[in-house]
C-alpha cells in the first residue's frame, strides 16, 4: 500500500486518483484543514494531523506500507512571510515525525513534494536541477530544509527519496472528476477564471513593469494530470532501486500573465476585466524550469503541455464545481 499524505488536497487527490487507476492501493492521510474529503474518491481516508505521531505510528501499524508520498503542506507563500512557525511547525517538523516512523518501519522509499520556491531568484533561465538554492522565504526555505534532510537520512539510513520541485501546477482532472479549490484562492488561473464566470469582477495583474517583453511575470504552467504521471514514474524509478534524487517538473516554456489572461479570454468566450496593479512582493520575474533531467531519468513526457489545454480543463471543473 502507498500512504499519500495530503491526499484530499489539489495535487495529492490527483496523483491518488493516479496511484488507483494503476492498481496501486493507498491510504490517503489528511487533516482535511484544506484538503476536501469529496476529492478522496479512492483508497482509504484517516482523518490524521502529522503532528500526532501516536496516530502516525498506529497508521503504520495498521497498513502494510510500501512506500510514501508527502504531500501534505501549508503553500502560501506570503501567509509564510507572516506566520513563518505555521510553515516550519507543518512543513519541516511535520515531515520530521513522518520520517520517524518510515525509519522505525522500514518503509525506505519516499517522494517528497517539493518546489521551485527553493530556487529563490533565478539566475539562469531555463532553471536545472544545479541552479544554486537560495530561497526567499519560510515556505521555500522549509520545502529546501526538507530536502537537505532527506539527503543525509538517505547517506545514514538507506532511504531513497525522490524530491520534485513543481513550478506552477494548474489545471483540472481531464475526466472531470477532481480540480482546483482552494480557499482563499490565490492562484492566477483559478482567479482568471473567476472573473471569467463573474465569480469576480476582475483580475488585477500584480506588475506590468518586469523585464519581459509585456512587463508581467512569466510562469511554467504544469497540468496537474501531468504531475500526477511523474509521481508514479518516480515511485518507478524508487521500486526499480533508482537512488536519491532532484526533479523539476515544469513544461520548459514560460507563459506571462497577460497571454494567460489572453488564453483565457479564447477558451471561455467570455470577457475578462483586468485591472493593471502594483507588484505582488516577492515574485520573481520569470520562472521557467528545464524538466529535461526527468524525461531523460523518469522518462516523464507531459501531455497537457500547451496553455490551452490546461486552462480548457480547468474552466471545465470551474464551471462543474
Ligand atoms: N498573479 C496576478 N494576479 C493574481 C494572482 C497572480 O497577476 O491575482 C500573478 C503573480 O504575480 C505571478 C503569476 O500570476 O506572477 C502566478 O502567480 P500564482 O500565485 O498563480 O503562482 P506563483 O508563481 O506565485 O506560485
Amino acid at each position: 500500500m502507498i500512504l499519500v499524505t495530503g491526499g484530499a488536497g489539489y495535487i495529492g487527490s490527483h496523483v491518488n486518483k493516479e496511484l488507483n487507476k494503476q492498481g496501486y492501493e493507498t491510504v490517503v492521510l489528511d487533516n482535511l484543514s484544506y484538503g476536501h474529503d469529496d476529492f478522496v474518491k479512492w483508497g482509504i481516508l484517516e482523518r490524521v494531523d502529522l503532528s500526532n505521531t501516536r496516530e502516525i505510528r498506529r497508521i503504520f501499524q495498521d497498513y502494510c506500507l510500501e512506500a510514501v508520498m508527502h504531500f501534505a503542506a501549508f503553500t502560501y507563500v506570503g501567509e509564510s512571510v507572516q506566520d513563518p512557525q505555521k510553515y516550519y511547525l507543518n512543513n519541516l517538523r511535520n515531515t520530521l515525525n513522518l520520517l520517524e516512523s518510515m525509519l522505525e518501519f522500514d518503509v525506505e522509499k519516499l517522494v517528497f513534494s517539493s518546489t521551485c520556491a527553493t530556487y529563490g531568484n533565478p539566475t539562469e533561465i531555463p532553471i536545472t536541477e544545479e541552479h544554486p538554492q537560495k530561497p526567499i522565504n519560510p515556505y521555500g526555505k522549509g520545502k529546501h530544509m526538507v530536502e537537505q534532510i532527506l539527503t543525509d537520512y538517505s547517506s545514514a539510513y538507506g532511504l531513497r527519496c525522490a524530491s520534485l520541485r513543481y513550478f506552477n501546477a494548474a489545471g483540472a482532472d481531464p475526466e472531470g472528476e477532481l480540480g482546483e479549490r482552494h480557499d482563499p484562492e490565490t492562484h492566477l488561473i483559478p482567479l482568471v477564471l473567476d472573473a471569467a464566470s463573474g465569480k469576480r469582477e476582475d483580475i488585477k495583474i500584480f506588475g506590468t513593469d518586469y523585464p519581459t517583453d509585456d512587463g508581467t511575470c512569466i510562469r511554467d504552467y504544469i497540468h496537474v494530470t501531468d504531475l500526477a504521471d511523474a509521481h508514479i514514474k518516480a515511485l518507478k524509478y524508487l521500486e526499480d532501486g533508482g537512488k536519491s534524487d532532484v526533479f523539476n517538473l515544469g513544461n520548459g516554456n514560460g507563459f506571462s500573465v497577460k497571454e494567460v489572461i489572453e488564453e483565457a479570454r479564447k477558451v471561455t468566450g467570455r470577457k475578462i476585466k483586468a485591472t493593471e496593479t502594483d507588484r505582488r512582493p516577492g515574485d520573481p520575474p520569470i520562472l521557467v524550469g528545464s524538466s529535461k533531467k526527468a524525461r531523460e531519468i523518469l522518462k516523464w513526457q507531459p501531455k497537457y503541455d500547451e496553455l490551452t489545454r490546461i486552462i480548457k480543463t480547468a474552466w471545465e471543473w470551474h464551471e462543474r464545481d
